[in-house]
């Protein structure tokens, strides 16, 4: 579930909410006056830290598990 950032556009406030789906975020109220002028901040996903572990080899090569069977393929075992 995520968790969005609002800025109330009646007193500033900024708060966090829980949102279940998208289409419940213009149901989200200020906690401070009760507005529901409420705008979602833009919030930055989480960046994934393991991109650069995702492919080490930096693509097409081998030499980690098996054989891979191609033909320049330098594993033996
Ligand atoms: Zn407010």
């Amino acid at each position: 579930m995520p968790m969005y950032d609002f800025e109330c556009e009646e007193c500033g406030v900024n708060f966090e909410q829980l949102v279940r789906r998208e289409s419940d975020i213009p149901m989200v109220t200020c906690p401070a006056c009760s507005s529901a002028r409420v705008a979602k901040a833009i919030s930055l996903p989480a960046a994934p830290v393991n991109s650069a572990m995702a492919m080490p080899m930096g693509g097409g090569g081998c030499g980690v598990g098996p054989r891979c069977g191609k033909p320049w393929c330098q594993r033996t075992g």
